[in-house]
């Protein structure tokens, strides 16, 4: 039995060497300020023990036997893929949005097909490094990040181009014992709390490009690594607790200052043909994920705004119907995507099935579009209470608090508590720093929709589609 238990985790990050710092600190990885982010890295733990959930979550390594998290496994089957989407809707739905760990997931599924095919093609040996890591990270229950998205400098520029080379992580030196990289990734999620970072390439490289064609895994606190984070929490609450605001998540810059990576801890050195193919197989993966995930952020507003349209009164009435099956219509089909995505997968040399690319594209690029849009239709009928509701305080203070019990009330029969339950929970969930950071996240995390665009457009059959429409107009095959 490989499951570790959220204490267990814990108790592990707090051993790390000290290279986290947070709003001008440097902190040790029990910092309070960490509680709720860590509080959501726990769930993944405990969900193996939930009934609802247990079996989506508790599945078999196929290297040991062994009984793992799922969040640490590889897709062998389509049934599995569906499972992954399936797994992380409901585990999203109970921590209210990102549950964050199934990054690494996708990473280490990515960097499984593309070590072997990189083998395959050149006799190296990434695939048994990879396979030898995935063990111990199975064993262990461990969480990664994936520092894939480097700061980039300047935009129109390739990174051989690059005024800075360190503008894409890159090699600066190799030895009989390993490699020294330089560079810093951006925007990592759970930077202060993972056990290891898996670096991937974030774009194709040229044949002058080696240097920055790179993947490896490391433990997060190794030497030259610093993590400089941001942590975003919902409000906190005094009196009226509440499942939601008890996560929250960081996303850091992550520093690598000339950092040793041993051989066996390499799975691309130089094989710049396969940047690409890497990132885009990351992408695949993250982009399916994001086919289970952004569905429950639709299922959350969805409540949320059913919820609020009942206690005000409001849901019979005509646009409130309209909108509300808008966003049925947008979750289901983002899930939709997924699920096309999982049932076209092609199995790989590697054994691991990838999804369909056009199918995880076209997911995640209609949820990256439409989340301001669904947040639009919350907003709209939540009405502006969220954004100027009195502080808990106030509800507390027995001096002003019956006057804002009594002065809230809508529809008969609902309590003054869930009312101020439920505007509460839309301020934290749509006016709060924890709601902007969502709302970036529904529309970069995972890829922007430009670059979904790019990924549909690059493998679609537009010819076919011309064929169609020549034999409809009764054109000849033309020379
Ligand atoms: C909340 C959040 C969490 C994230 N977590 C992670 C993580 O854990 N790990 C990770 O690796 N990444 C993570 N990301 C990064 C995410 O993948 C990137 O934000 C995304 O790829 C966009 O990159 P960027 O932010 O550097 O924006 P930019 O690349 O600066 O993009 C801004 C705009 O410029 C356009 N643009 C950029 N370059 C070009 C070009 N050459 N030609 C034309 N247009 C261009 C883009 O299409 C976009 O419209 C996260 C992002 C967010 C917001």
């Amino acid at each position: 039995m490989a499951l570790k238990s959220s204490d267990e985790y814990v108790e592990r990050l707090k051993k790390m060497k000290p290279n986290v710092y947070a709003h001008g600190r440097k902190i040790g990885r029990d910092d309070p300020i960490l509680e709720l982010p860590i509080n959501t890295l726990k769930f993944t733990f405990e969900a193996v023990n939930d009934p609802e959930l247990k079996d989506l979550l508790i599945t078999t390594s196929h290297l040991t036997g062994e009984t793992i998290n799922r969040f640490t496994s590889l897709n062998l089957s389509i049934e599995d893929l569906y499972t992954q989407q399936e797994m992380k809707r409901k585990c999203c739905h109970r921590v209210g949005g990102c549950t964050q760990r199934c990054m690494a997931t996708d990473t280490l599924n990515a960097i499984g097909v593309v070590s072997k095919e990189i083998d395959e093609d050149k006799g190296t040996h990434y695939h048994d490094n990879f396979l030898e890591f995935l063990k111990y990270y199975q064993a262990n229950d461990l969480v990664g990040s994936t520092a894939m998205t480097d700061v980039k400098g300047n935009r129109s520029a390739r990174p051989s181009q690059q005024k800075d080379p360190d503008m894409y992580l890159r090699v600066v030196e190799k030895n009989s014992k390993g490699i020294i990289v330089r560079g810093a990734k951006n925007h990592i999620t759970m930077g202060p709390y993972v056990d290891e970072h898996l670096v991937v390439p974030t774009r194709n490289m040229t044949e002058k490009e080696g240097d920055w064609a790179l993947s490896f895994a490391l433990p997060a606190d190794a030497e030259g690594i610093k993590i400089i984070s941001r942590v975003v929490t919902p409000r906190p609450r005094i009196d009226l607790r509440a499942p939601y605001n008890t996560y929250g998540v960081s996303d850091s810059v992550v520093v690598f200052d000339d950092v040793f990576v041993p051989w066996d801890r390499v799975f691309m050195c130089g094989e710049w043909e396969f940047a690409g193919r890497l990132a885009l197989t990351f992408a695949g993966f993250h982009r399916h994920s994001y086919c289970g995930c952004k569905p429950a952020v639709t299922d959350i507003i969805l409540g949320a705004s059913a919820l609020v349209a009942d206690y005000s009164g409001i849901e019979k009435t005509s646009h409130v119907a309209d909108e509300l099956t808008e966003l049925m219509i947008i979750g289901e089909l983002v899930y939709a995507s997924g699920i096309a995505a999982a049932a076209k997968a092609k199995k790989t040399a590697s054994g691991i099935y990838t999804p369909e690319f056009l199918y995880s594209n076209t997911g995640r690029y209609l949820a990256g579009t439409k989340i301001y849009h669904e947040y639009d239709v919350l907003v709209s009928i939540a009405g502006g209470l969220p954004s100027t509701i009195p502080p808990e305080e106030d509800w507390l203070n027995p001096e002003t608090g019956p006057f804002l019990e009594k002065y809230m009330a809508r529809k008969p029969g609902v309590s003054a508590e869930n009312l101020h339950r439920i505007f509460r929970f839309i301020s934290d969930y749509s006016c709060s720093a924890m709601g902007g950071w969502a709302q970036y996240a529904g529309v970069h995390g995972g890829g922007s929709p430009v670059m979904e665009k790019i990924g549909i457009r690059s493998e679609y059959d537009l010819e076919s589609k011309k064929r169609i429409a020549k034999y409809l107009a009764g054109i000849e095959d033309e020379e």
